[in-house]
């Protein structure tokens, strides 16, 4: 083994000892039972929607125990990282309600990007190279693929340890030589780990799990070549997660494998090991089978997706929620958002991300909203989405509230037709003149084969007479006598009876007038539609129908 000397000649002659580091983040004066979690996403790519479902069980746990929430940024894998992707977090935590109580510029444990904290790693490595828990390995990587090929060949478990590990043992000489040559190393894990020995440890959401331990001489220091010399996650993980004083790890059940060489590395530092909670990924059905919810093959992975829908971020809070403790879904949304969460009660199947029921609890959601929140939610959504919406509501904020107010306000059972703030468009899109289509071809579809004279004549009557009326009885009398004097029965069952003797009844009347105002076939209340539209715009709207003549 190389002598203390050589090995601090290595690293920086100013690298601060371990004691250092251990004043400056001193334990965390919290109460008993007080949680630290932490969220860390690698900045390589979109928020996947499995991050935000752990983020957010990392945060509950933390808020119900007055603990504290850290967010860390793991970009040690510079080759993967992509340009933007810290900013994409943010956003998407931001819409989620799930930033950090510590993390970024905020905290005395930081920083919170493991990129910055290079010196910490390296006093580290540093003391585990002088205990001889971790050794130099200047294999290169045409060495290391040879050595796979030849585990392949000789059918035993690939991986850098025993015979294969080959600079476990190697003299100091040759390190020596191969140091003075300036080749470049990694730092490797002299693991203590035996084949066949197995090792068991209590997983907070999966009960106690006995697996393999790892005999695997796995790199903690990154290439010397590249600057600056980064950590693995392994390492970095140890490090961080003792320093940050986290109580409980909280993460993806990838890493499950990897916990034998944790343990392993966290009893080789002299520090207490940290309990862990695996949590199951979020899963999509895909005909009859399940498979996990990907980040490459499915929008809906990413939180964007929602974002940009115009999702209101309750009702996918709501929605994970319920899948990380089943309890949760069956209670009213503001409690569930409310209530503790359990990891006992997180499952060990992955739970469903199912589209439809989010629909259902996103239209829940928007119901139970006012709607000046309702409009101020679309606003700021359409800036970014749908420019065009957001002027015509700016223009004219007392049509789109009056719009939303129908059936919203003052009644039991709240409209449902908004699940999601990119709807507006389609369901309330008819109320803004610049956006409605005026129906002028009486044999459209949408007046559902009606005769078209029978459209043309009832349209023309209703026009001639038509007068605003506040009162619903008064407005739906105009409508009724205009389809009485236009050959329509003033009944369904009286029409039945002599089908001949009428070209519809008052049903079908009042669709010819819910298309020619709304260009739909389904609308709230005919009356308050008009009401809001005012008598002049309703009359350019009846009208459209009567230019062909
Ligand atoms: N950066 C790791 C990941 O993105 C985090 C794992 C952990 O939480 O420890 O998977």
């Amino acid at each position: 083994m190389l002598d203390r000397d050589e090995i601090d000649a290595l690293f920086a002659a100013d690298l601060p000892e371990p004691e250092h580091w251990e004043r400056r983040f001193p334990p965390r004066s919290l109460p008993a039972g007080a949680q630290v979690t932490r969220f860390c996403p690698s900045p390589t790519g979109a928020m996947h929607l499995g991050g935000i479902f752990v983020a957010l069980i990392d945060k509950a746990i933390a808020g119900q125990t007055g603990g504290v929430y850290v967010i860390r940024i793991e970009d040690t894998d510079q080759e993967r990282e992509v340009a933007g992707a810290a900013d994409v977090f943010e956003r998407g935590l931001r819409w989620s309600g799930l930033l950090a109580d510590e993390g970024g510029s905020r905290g005395d444990y930081g920083p919170y990007t493991q990129s910055q904290r290079a010196d910490i790693y390296m006093t580290y490595a540093r003391e585990f190279l002088r205990q001889g828990k971790a050794y130099l390995c200047f294999a290169t990587r045409e060495e290391l693929a040879a050595l796979t090929k030849e585990q392949s060949a000789a059918r035993v478990m690939p991986g850098y340890y025993g015979r294969w590990a080959i600079w476990r043992d190697a003299s100091d000489d040759q390190v020596r030589e191969r140091l003075a040559a300036g080749d470049p190393y990694v730092v490797r894990f002299r693991s203590p780990g035996k084949i066949g020995r197995r090792v068991g440890y209590d997983d907070l959401i999966r009960g106690t799990l006995t697996q393999d331990d790892n005999h695997n001489d796995i790199v903690i220091l990154k290439s010397s070549a590249v600057s600056p010399r980064l950590p693995t996650y392994h390492f970095g993980h140890l490090v961080d997660d003792h320093l940050m004083r986290v109580t409980l790890v909280i993460r993806g059940e990838e890493w499950i494998p990897s916990v034998p060489v944790h343990l392993q590395l966290f009893e080789a530092a002299g520090f207490e090991p940290i309990p862990y909670a695996h949590v199951a990924p979020l899963m999509k059905q895909e005909g009859s089978t399940r498979r996990k919810l990907s980040k490459r093959k499915d929008s809906e992975a990413s939180i964007e997706y929602y974002i940009a829908a115009g999702y209101p971020p309750d009702a996918v809070l709501y929605l994970l929620r319920g899948l990380a403790n089943g309890r949760l879904s069956n209670l009213p949304i503001p409690e569930a958002l409310e209530a503790p969460l359990r990891l006992e009660e997180c499952g060990i199947a992955g739970p469903l991300v199912d589209l439809a029921k989010l629909e259902d609890i996103a239209a829940d959601v928007v119901a139970a909203m006012p709607s000046p929140d309702v409009m101020e939610a679309v606003m700021e959504w359409a800036e970014l989405y749908d420019p065009q919406i957001a002027a015509l509501i700016s223009a004219q904020r007392d049509l789109a509230r009056r719009a939303l107010d129908i059936e919203r306000v003052g009644v039991d059972n709240p409209r449902k037709d908004l699940r999601k703030w990119s709807d507006f468009r389609q369901v309330y899109g008819y109320f803004f003149d610049s956006l409605f289509e005026p129906v002028t071809d009486p044999s459209d579809e949408r007046f559902g084969g009606l005769d078209p004279e029978a459209v043309r004549r009832l349209s023309g009557k209703v026009l001639a007479d038509y007068r605003d009326d506040k009162t619903s009885d008064g407005w739906f009398e105009q409508i009724r006598a205009a389809a009485l004097a236009t050959g329509f029965a003033p009944s369904v069952g009286a029409f039945k009876k002599d089908p001949d003797g009428y070209v519809g009844s008052i049903r079908e009347a009042s669709q010819v007038v819910r298309v020619l105002l709304t260009g739909t076939t389904r609308s709230p209340g005919l009356h308050m539609v008009a009401d809001v539209l005012g008598e002049e715009e309703v009359k350019r709207r009846l009208g459209a129908v009567l230019r062909l003549t």
